[in-house]
């Protein structure tokens, strides 16, 4: 059946993949057949419809997915049109070397210049082998000559378009590719020099968002600059308004923005020393000139100076020189103090623009930060667990920087040791790390939770022998590493440590963020400690740390229950401490706690794993043993008894030992809830008090009224 199935399944494929191409063939033969010149019918109806419906389809996904057109979809495509081309020739021209026999070569090439080059030879041969076919079957040509020389002209034309066409096309693309680049390179230079990026972290995961904001404000702050400057060139007709800003060693200005009526403007960079601009720079102060030669230079003029009058005015942003805003006229008419002052308000305007975005940008990345903190601490909210709150930690920590290991750390400050609790690279988690214990020694992590500070203080690692964790637990020596402690009230809980192999991967962009995670984290994780604390407060018993009568009462609902459904036996002893108000009299309070703890103690190594033990109150233990019968919880209740009794306790007045009775009970014979158990193992315990106490008794069904004792 399966292999059935398999050629199914791969015919199904065949057909959904190639399915253009089989109506192309599906065609080809009824045009070949005859099915071109035939007087219009249903059945060239139905071709026609089957062509119209298949290109459509296969046309709507080559353009609609650029990414994965296949060379099947090429093929599909030309051959579909060919074969539609060849009919229209032989209905309309009655041949194929009629007056609309050039469009075949315009069909070529068109195959070439768009299909994939394989695709385009398959076509080309496609369109031989149908043209062969039409003259030799359809029209039942007997001379060769005309199809050899018509594939003769069809292959050169294909090969020429295939080559040159192809090339051309290279070559255009490669050239828009280029000055798009370009512009994208000056476009980031702009938003640098505006300090709209940061600089020095250049794959910071956001930088693609980043970019693209940039790249939005740089439009912005032209086209307010360029407004400011047109209006100063219209309405003091100016030839040139230009803003010249300085490169960030403000070592050269080039020019930012212009509004001008000149050709000759040029658009490299100068060195800022030059000239009237360079005073303008060196002075601080705004330059007015007039009567200017043509042998006078303006660096941003190519060429001979072609205007008269010029004023300068530096562009100061509090105390750094930022640039320089020029205006010019080809009049020798001076600037007017007015002027003057309206060409300054213009150069603060576009101080102020660039300003506003860089404080608009500002914003937003905090924005973006805030949402992701926000997630952060909705993720380490929701984590209940020790456990989860880490993993959560480290995931939102990913979403905020990359790197490509992260650890936790947390410290226990009574034995000076910390532990890895969660280790994961880009891969998952490093078994390896995870559970792995140090103590506190000089690596940065001891230091980092000693001094509740994030080291190093630049991000970077400081080479391969800088202790991270510990001598003997090596750290990958990545170029970036982060330790962040987690600290809550002044104290440090643990580390989370973040490396990366690429360089500057925890700068400023990202740092501040981070240590509020880290923060966020700490406070989750002592939450999930506080929960983890209260849940074992409210289960245990503080002084044998075994469970207590609520978590057994839970426990045993459970149990019995299960027991009760599966007809499974379940046994239940019951222990008092034989004349223990003795004991607390003779030797003291203290000393009878002892006892108790001791009796924990024995219960502890008697039970096997899948007995639950509690401490029901005062001195008084239960166990309840799952899968056990009368017999096996008698041996087991004899064990106790003798180890409890075979125990030596002492105090100042001198040694003593203790013994204890015991009441089994068990399902189903005594009931099958627990109240019925217990009820039943409280009666057999009074009888092994009764009857002498360090003893054993088993519980007997009333109709015999009697007890089973064990020997004492
Ligand atoms: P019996 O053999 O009949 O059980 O005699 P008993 O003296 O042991 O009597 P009972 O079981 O009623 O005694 C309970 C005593 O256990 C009363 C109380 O002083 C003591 N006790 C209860 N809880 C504690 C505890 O946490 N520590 C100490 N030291 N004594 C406790
Ligand atoms: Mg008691
Ligand atoms: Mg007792």
């Amino acid at each position: 059946m399966e292999p059935l199935v398999g050629v199914a399944l791969a015919m199904r494929g065949l057909v959904r993949r190639g399915h253009g191409l089989a109506v192309a063939c599906a065609l080809a033969a009824y045009v070949v057949g005859g099915g071109a010149t035939a007087p219009f019918g249903p059945a060239q109806a139905a071709a026609l419809a089957a062509w119209t419906v298949v290109l459509g389809t296969r046309a709507r996904r080559k353009v609609t997915h650029t990414g994965d057109s296949s060379v099947l979809l090429d093929v599909e495509l030309g051959a579909l049109l060919s074969v539609a081309l060849e009919a229209v020739l032989l209905r309309y021209d009655g041949g194929l070397t009629g007056r609309l026999s050039p469009a075949l070569y315009v069909l070529v090439t068109l195959v070439a210049a768009f299909a994939r080059p394989g695709a385009a030879l398959v076509v080309v041969a496609w369109m031989v082998g149908l043209e062969a076919a039409l003259r030799f079957v359809t029209l039942r040509e007997t001379d060769a000559t005309g199809f050899a020389t018509h594939t003769g002209f069809v292959g050169a034309f294909a090969l020429l378009n295939l080559t040159l066409l192809r090339a051309e096309v290279a070559r255009v693309r490669a050239t828009a590719r280029a000055r798009i680049e370009a512009q994208l390179v000056r476009i980031k230079e702009d938003a640098r020099s505006y300090r709209l990026l940061g600089a020095g972290e250049p794959n910071d995961r956001d930088d693609v968002r980043s970019d693209r904001l940039a790249r939005a404000s740089v439009e912005e702050i032209h086209q307010s600059v360029h407004y400011a400057l047109d209006l100063l060139r219209r309405s003091f007709d100016l030839h040139t308004a230009v803003l010249l800003w300085l490169n960030d060693a403000g070592t050269h200005l080039r020019i930012s923005e212009l509004s001008t009526a000149s050709e000759s403007v040029h658009d490299a960079p100068f060195a800022a020393g030059d000239g009237v601009l360079g005073a303008v720079l060196a002075r601080r102060a705004r330059v007015s000139l007039q009567s200017l030669k043509p042998s006078f230079k303006v660096p941003y003029y190519d060429g001979p100076c072609p205007v008269r009058a010029l004023t300068a005015i530096p562009l100061l942003d509090g105390e750094t020189l930022r640039g320089v805003l020029a205006i010019d006229r080809l009049e020798n008419d001076p600037f007017t103090p007015h002027e003057e002052e309206v060409a300054g308000q213009a150069a603060r305007f576009c101080l102020r623009a660039i300003q506003n975005e860089r404080v608009f940008l500002q914003l937003e990345r905090a924005k973006v930060e805030q949402g992701k903190l926000y997630r952060a601490a909705q993720a380490l909210g929701a984590a209940l667990s020790e456990k989860d709150v880490v993993d959560a930690g480290v995931k939102a920590a990913r979403e905020i920087a990359s790197f490509d290991l992260a650890a936790v750390t947390v410290y226990e400050a009574e034995t000076r040791t910390h532990e890895v609790v969660a280790a994961k690279s880009a891969g998952g988690e490093i078994d390896d790390l995870v559970g792995i214990r140090f103590s506190h020694n000089a690596g940065l992590v001891s230091m980092v939770v000693q001094n509740r500070c994030p080291l190093p203080y630049r991000g970077e690692h400081e080479g391969a022998n800088k202790v991270v964790l510990s001598k003997r637990v090596p750290w990958p020596a990545h170029p970036s590493l982060l330790v962040l402690p987690l600290v809550i009230h002044d104290r440090a809980l643990g580390t989370l440590v973040l490396g990366a192999k690429r360089r500057h991967a925890f700068g400023d962009s990202v740092r501040p963020t981070l240590e509020v995670l880290a923060s966020h984290l700490a406070v989750s994780l002592s939450n999930a400690r506080m929960v983890a604390k209260l849940e074992t407060m409210a289960t245990t018993d503080g002084l044998t740390g075994l469970f207590n009568k609520r978590a057994m009462l839970d426990a045993a609902t459970q149990k019995v229950a299960a027991a009760a459904r599966f007809d499974r036996k379940l046994a239940l002893l019951v222990l008092d401490i034989d004349h223990f108000k003795k004991v607390n009299d003779t030797y003291g309070h203290d000393v009878g706690d002892l006892v108790i703890k001791a009796l924990g103690e024995v219960l502890k190594r008697q039970k096997r794993a899948t007995d639950v033990v509690a401490r029901f109150g005062g001195e008084e233990f239960v166990v309840l043993c799952e899968q056990t019968e009368e017999k096996g919880a008698m041996l087991l209740a004899e064990r106790i008894r003798e180890e409890l009794q075979k125990t030596s306790f002492r105090a100042s007045q001198g040694g003593f030992s203790v013994t204890c009775s015991i009441g089994i009970a068990t399902m189903p014979e005594a009931g099958l809830d627990w109240e019925s158990l217990f009820k039943a193992a409280d009666e057999a315990l009074y009888v092994s008090k009764r009857s002498g106490r360090n003893r054993c008794t088993a519980w007997r069904a009333p109709a015999s009224r009697k007890m089973a004792a064990g020997a004492r």
